[in-house]
């Protein structure tokens, strides 16, 4: 983001201008590392998103030249250029997330790759499509395709655990499909967004197709989520946030994607801990798949379901690991776990963990702050990798999202228990299965209600394929060809090349 940008809090974008908040209020973004301020931005409320809309809906009603009348291959063409600048520039944006979010600079490198990574796969799927679907009507003389067709103005309602990467996963299927946007970033990790917009100005866009308005929920995505002319709204975020989305949405019935919570299962069976390179492997992705940017994962594997005669021997390297996390500044040498992202996040985790132990979960790791250092200011907003053992479905910690460094463990003795706790979760976004038995690996796989499951792995996920969830973890899906379809209209055009009477009226 261009420093000037940011220091008058003129970030929110509208047909192509830098704007402050049309009532002037601006809010400070705090650094989690140590709490204190680093930028401003503007603070927008319901008047900025009307104009925003306002914009989005004129760049989309354009005519012939305009963004939704573009042929797919200039689209295309412009989408591999964002992904260029991405790439250039990558320090300056993986930091800055870093900064924003209170991830490792590494992280918040990898992130800026899978963003350009999202750029690319879009423009490919859109330049290699064929136009249109010939559907065979039975007659020569019609002549009868399915085209697709940009959805109109869409809102894109994003987090702060991935703030490029997940409004990425928004923007590049909805521009590849020709639609003008309206995208709210979370109001406290806002500044990648931000510079996003300035990279898309940068590679051509249309002024208007891009709009950007940061400010809470409660006001800009509320306002979003009823506006009468937004067609489509894409959110990702929280279980309750995302149900008033819904029912805001309801009233005018727009098209909805909702990617929502998780309370995602890593399932670890002892035949794959029998050998010391099973068993190092298995510890080490569990300990991944909990702790990576604090648990502040959609797709965190919060919940470790092992089988009962390995329990002990896993349970304890896995804390004696969690124990040697470098917990740091995200910037700072050899730190491997940055701070969580506010104040509020860790009070949230620790009254999670203060009702575990109240209900019988043993501490076995974690559970308190940190000791301040050099790297870990007393400010910063850092929680310890926290492990709790014994844990069970009537307790909280095990059934809500808690969205931090907290793993609990459960145990099982069949197959079939494995898979019953797996499932016993109301939302579905994620799980794994660590088996050395391929039969057993496909036949939980194919019993674990999830939007992804992982066999002996966790975390990756492909462009190429769908990201989603099942039950309430959301409606609709991210990435893959699904992605793209959630941002377009289907429309059949029939044409009778011989036009007659049908004469089904006498008269
Ligand atoms: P959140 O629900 O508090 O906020 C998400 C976004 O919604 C923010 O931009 C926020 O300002 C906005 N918002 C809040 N209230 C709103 C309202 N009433 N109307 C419209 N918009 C509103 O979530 P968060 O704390 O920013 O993010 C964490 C959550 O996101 C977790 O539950 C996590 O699992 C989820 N998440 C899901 C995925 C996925 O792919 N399924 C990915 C990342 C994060």
């Amino acid at each position: 983001m261009a420093d000037s940008t940011q220091q008058a809090g003129r970030t929110i974008h509208v047909a192509g201008e830098w704007r402050t908040a049309v009532s002037g209020a601006t809010r400070e973004i705090l650094d989690p590392a140590d709490g204190l301020p680093f930028a401003v931005v503007a603070e927008g409320d319901e008047k900025d998103t009307d104009l925003a809309v306002e914009a989005a809906r004129a760049a989309f009603a354009g005519g012939e030249g305009t963004w939704p009348r573009t042929p797919a291959a200039e689209r295309a063409t412009l989408l591999r250029r964002v992904a260029g600048l991405l790439v250039r520039d990558r320090e300056r944006l993986g930091l800055l997330e870093s900064r924003d979010a209170g991830k490792t600079v590494e992280e918040g490198r990898v992130d800026i790759d899978c963003v350009a990574d999202a750029f690319r796969y879009f423009a490919d799927l859109v330049a290699a499509e064929a136009p249109g679907r010939v559907v065979d009507a039975g007659s020569p003389d019609i002549h009868s395709v399915v085209v697709h067709e940009p959805v109109g103005v869409c809102a894109l309602i994003t987090p702060w655990n991935y703030p490029l990467l997940q409004a990425s996963w928004k923007i590049a299927p909805a521009l590849a499909a020709g639609n003008t946007f309206v995208v709210k970033p979370s109001e406290i990790t806002p500044l990648t967004t931000i510079a996003l917009i300035e990279l898309l100005a940068e590679a051509g866009l249309p002024a208007g197709v891009a709009n950007l308005v940061t400010g809470p929920g409660p006001t800009v995505g509320a306002r979003l989520a009823e506006h009468p002319d937004v067609d489509l709204i894409s959110f990702t975020g929280g279980l309750a946030s995302g149900t008033k989305v819904a029912q805001a949405a309801a009233v005018s019935v727009k098209k909805i994607a909702l990617e929502l919570g998780g309370k995602n299962p890593n399932v670890v069976f002892a035949d794959a801990c029998a050998t010391d390179d099973g068993f190092d492997t298995a510890v080490d992705q569990a300990l991944n798949a909990a702790f990576i940017h604090s648990g502040q994962v959609c797709s965190a594997g919060s919940r470790l379901i092992v089988e009962e005669s390995v329990r002990d021997r896993f349970v304890a390297e896995l804390a004696l690991r969690a124990r040697k996390i470098r917990l740091g500044r995200g910037t700072a040498e050899g730190v491997e776990c940055g701070p969580m992202v506010s104040a509020e996040q860790r009070a949230k985790t620790e009254e999670y963990v203060a009702s575990a132990l109240a209900e019988g979960a043993v501490l076995r790791c974690g559970g308190k702050r940190p000791e301040p250092g050099p790297d870990r200011p007393e400010s910063g907003w850092f929680y310890e990798p926290t492990v709790l053992d014994h844990c069970h479905r009537e307790m909280r910690v095990v059934r809500e999202e808690v969205f931090g460094p907290v793993l609990t463990v459960e145990t099982f003795r069949t197959e079939d228990e494995a898979v019953a706790l797996a499932n016993d979760t109301e939302y579905g976004l994620a799980g794994a299965v660590w088996t050395a038995d391929p039969g057993r690996a496909r036949r939980v796989a194919g019993r674990l209600r999830h939007g992804t499951v992982w066999i002996n792995d966790f975390h990756p996920y492909l462009p190429q394929a769908e990201w989603g969830g099942f039950g309430r973890s959301g409606i609709g899906r991210e990435l893959g060809p699904a992605g793209l379809a959630e941002y377009r209209e289907s429309k059949h055009v029939y044409q009778n090349l011989a036009p007659k009477p049908v004469r089904w009226f006498a008269g």
